[in-house]
């Protein structure tokens, strides 16, 4: 808030500046800045460690040089009861003294050791939380933004094919009017799990947003997209909804599908808007369908007889 009231009172606020203000508050910046922070902890730890390990070397050479005189007064002067014992008080107190310090240097780095282990977890879970849909487990758009563009330069480099099917649940509004958000959470969880069991290897799914998801497929053309969506069309179309605690029946629920296939050198947005056009084609034609933005070989046959 105290960013905006200064680009409002700077006469700043503008398109450019929220799109700043968002990366530099929730986009993939933030993200990289707290793992920075967390790095940072870590190489702090590390250097407290290595600085106990530079004082224990300290005290291990001047332990070892009381050794080298002791041991120089012995062959010097056996004869001499007195001389010997002098030394080996000495010595005694010098390796007391290097138990102590033993001891609390391994205090230090068992204390460092359980600090490095947290920090790892702390970065970790942080990492997955930032990549993963709270409601329904899979990945999430951020995820997904991240994937897309990895997958997309990969396609570029080795020319392989890529495709993305977007989904979206049909007449979701009507299904949780009727039986509540609650139960319609639950319906998003059973999509987003049904479809994570119809994809393998290296295919990806996320929530794209509400009701929407979105799979990635590497090494699968357009007609191979369409086989994977009408996979899962119809494995969703299949299940049988029921109320746990009664039985009571849900009937089902119908995806919509929109396909595309990756063209080198179009933009990301575009190839998202091409999938988009599709799943918008699949609404209109009447839903719990797949479509491409590109008209199919039998559409084309059809304007060719009619022209
Ligand atoms: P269409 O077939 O055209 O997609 O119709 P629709 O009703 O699915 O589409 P619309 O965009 O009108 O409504 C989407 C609904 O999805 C509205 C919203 O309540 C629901 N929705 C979005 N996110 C969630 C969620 O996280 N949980 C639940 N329970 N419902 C959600
Ligand atoms: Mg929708
Ligand atoms: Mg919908």
């Amino acid at each position: 808030k105290s960013e905006v009231d200064h680009m409002i009172a700077a006469g700043a606020f503008n398109r450019r500046s929220c799109g700043r203000l968002y990366e530099e508050f929730f986009g993939l910046d933030a993200e990289a800045r707290a793992i920075r922070d967390a790095s940072g902890m870590i190489e702090r730890t590390l250097g407290r460690v290595l600085e106990a390990i530079g004082e224990a070397g300290q005290d291990v050479k001047s332990f070892g040089s009381v050794l080298a005189d002791f041991s120089g007064k012995v062959d010097g002067d056996v004869a001499s009861g007195q001389g010997l014992r002098s030394a080996l008080e000495t010595i005694l107190a010098e390796t007391r003294k290097m138990e102590v310090r033993s001891g609390e240097l391994e205090r230090r780095f068992s204390d460092t050791t359980d600090e490095i282990v947290e920090l790892r977890r702390n970065l970790d879970e942080m990492r997955l939380a930032a990549t993963t849909d709270a409601l329904t487990g899979i990945a999430n758009r951020k995820h997904f933004d991240i994937q897309l563009k990895e997958y997309t330069d990969d396609c570029a480099r080795n020319g392989e094919p890529l495709s993305l099917l977007m989904m979206d649940v049909d007449f979701f509004k009507k299904f949780n009017d009727e039986y509540g958000h609650q139960i319609g959470d639950m319906v998003l969880r059973l999509v987003a799990r049904t479809i994570a069991e119809c994809v393998r290897g290296r295919d990806f799914v996320a929530r794209y947003g509400g009701e929407e998801f979105v799979v990635l497929l590497p090494r699968t053309g357009l007609e191979g997209a369409f086989a994977v969506a009408e996979n899962i069309r119809n494995t969703v179309a299949s299940k049988r909804l029921a109320r746990k605690s009664t039985g009571e029946s849900l009937g089902m629920v119908t995806l919509s599908f929109g396909v595309a296939q990756f063209k080198p050198g179009e933009t990301l947005e575009d190839f998202v808007t091409r999938a988009d056009t599709g799943l918008y084609k699949a609404k209109k034609r009447g839903r719990n369908r797949v479509e491409s933005a590109e008209p199919t070989a039998t559409e084309v046959r059809r304007v060719g007889v009619r022209s």
